[in-house]
C-alpha cells in the first residue's frame, strides 16, 4: 500500500539488523531505541491493517516468530519478562494502520555488552516506548543482532 509506513520501512530494512523471518513476518532490531536491550519490532510483510484480519495462519507464523525471539534473546541477554505490544497508534492518527509488534525484553538487573551498560529503569513499571528512546551507535546495534541471531 503506497501511503503506508510499514510497508515502506518493509522495502529497505537492513538485512544486518534482521534478526529472523519467515514467510509472514520479519523481525527488525530498533538501532533507534535500545533503552531495553533487544528491543525490536516484528512487522508483517503484507499490509494486513488490523489484528483482527490476521488469519488462523498468520496467527500461527506470528507465534513462530515471537517463539524464536523469547528463546534467543533468553540465551544472550536473560531478561526477567517480555512485553508485546500492538500500537499502531501514529498509524491510525493517519488512517493507515499495519500490523506489527514490538517486543520489548524486561531487565531486572543491568546488562554489559560491547562495555555498554543497559539499564531497564522502569521495571517492573511497564515500559516507556517514546518517551526514552536510546539510539546506539550503529556497530553496536549490528553487534546485538548478531548476538541475537547467534551468527
Ligand atoms: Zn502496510
Amino acid at each position: 500500500m503506497g501511503d503506508c509506513e510499514v510497508c515502506a520501512l518493509n522495502t529497505h530494512n537492513d538485512p544486518r539488523l534482521i534478526l529472523f523471518e519467515n514467510i509472514d513476518w520479519v523481525i527488525v532490531l530498533r538501532e533507534d531505541d535500545q533503552q531495553y536491550l533487544g528491543k525490536s519490532v516484528v512487522s508483517c510483510k503484507h499490509h494486513i491493517p488490523h489484528v483482527a484480519d490476521m488469519t488462523d495462519e498468520l496467527w500461527q507464523t506470528f507465534a513462530e516468530c515471537t517463539k524464536w525471539y523469547e528463546r534467543r534473546v533468553s540465551n544472550v541477554f536473560e531478561p526477567a519478562n517480555y512485553n508485546w505490544q500492538c500500537l499502531m497508534n501514529l498509524g491510525a492518527a493517519v488512517g493507515v494502520t499495519h500490523v506489527h509488534w514490538h517486543a520489548t525484553p524486561r531487565y531486572d538487573r543491568p546488562v554489559t555488552f560491547e562495555e555498554t551498560v543497559f539499564r531497564d529503569q522502569r521495571w517492573p513499571k511497564s515500559a516507556r516506548p517514546m518517551e526514552d528512546h536510546r539510539a546506539v551507535e550503529r556497530s553496536l546495534a549490528y553487534a546485538i543482532a548478531k548476538k541475537i541471531r547467534g551468527s
